[in-house]
């Protein structure tokens, strides 16, 4: 089957589990080809719901995790996003693919944050061959400490899990009414997904459900 008639299937398994409903989630997954942002030799599991390795010890989360994050972020056109661990680059694509679609007249951004080189640069080179680099620009660096020259983001999702206490960071650089999707939790058992809301000076936190999640290191994550 091509790659194609695969990512459908992929698409179909996802809504009939319930884990993928927006039309926008639907419509991105349906179109960024995963098997590009994956080594040739993993090309062929491209459309499994499974994490596979992308080198430097990192993997591409699964497909149910990217629509989930994307559905619980609830993007919109024009929405300014923040993602820490840019791994290969596909989840940063499924943003773009609904904040800033090709045809838009007021196109979103997203900016992701990715601490190793090699990974920074490989998804640079897909997200080119892709005609996603307009609407991504990856940053090499430490993503707890955000991005504040870009700030504030009306979205923040970060792929690799947290210390309990949230990257400061992060929750200043939110926008009022912006949502920080975020894994938390032990370095490498026990973490759960959240769903930050920003309503003015207060916070509020929702637990999703239980996920696992490579760490987040750096100044605000783990050693
Ligand atoms: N979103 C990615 C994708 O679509 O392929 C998958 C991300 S992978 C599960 C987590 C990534 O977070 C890894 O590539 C890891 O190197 C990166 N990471 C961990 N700590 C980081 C930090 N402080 N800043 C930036 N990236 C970090």
């Amino acid at each position: 089957m091509e790659f194609e008639g695969k990512r459908i299937e992929l698409v179909e398994n996802l809504k009939k589990r319930g884990v993928l409903s927006n039309p926008k989630v639907i419509n991105a997954m349906l179109t960024v080809p995963r098997h590009k942002f994956v080594p040739e030799a993993a090309q062929s599991s491209a459309y499994i719901d499974s994490p596979l390795s992308i080198g430097s010890g990192q993997t591409i989360s699964a497909p149910h995790m990217n629509a989930m994050m994307c559905e619980l972020l609830d993007l919109h056109e024009g929405d300014k996003v923040l993602e820490i661990g840019t791994g290969s680059g596909y989840h940063a694509a499924l943003c773009a693919e609904i904040v800033a679609p090709k045809d838009s007249i007021t196109p979103g951004h997203v900016y992701t944050i990715e601490r190793h080189k090699e990974l920074a640069n490989n998804a640079k080179k897909a997200l080119n061959e892709t005609s996603y680099s307009t609407q991504v620009t990856v940053i090499h660096g430490d993503g707890t400490l955000g991005n504040k020259e870009n700030a504030p983001f009306d979205k923040i999702l970060v792929t690799a899990s947290s210390p309990k206490k949230i990257p400061p960071p992060l929750m200043e650089q939110l926008k009022d009414n912006g949502i920080l999707c975020i894994p938390a939790g032990s370095k490498e058992w026990g973490q759960d997904l959240y769903v930050i809301k920003k309503k003015g000076k207060h916070f509020e936190t929702n637990k999703i459900t239980g996920v696992r999640f490579v760490p987040l290191i750096g100044k605000f994550g783990f050693d």
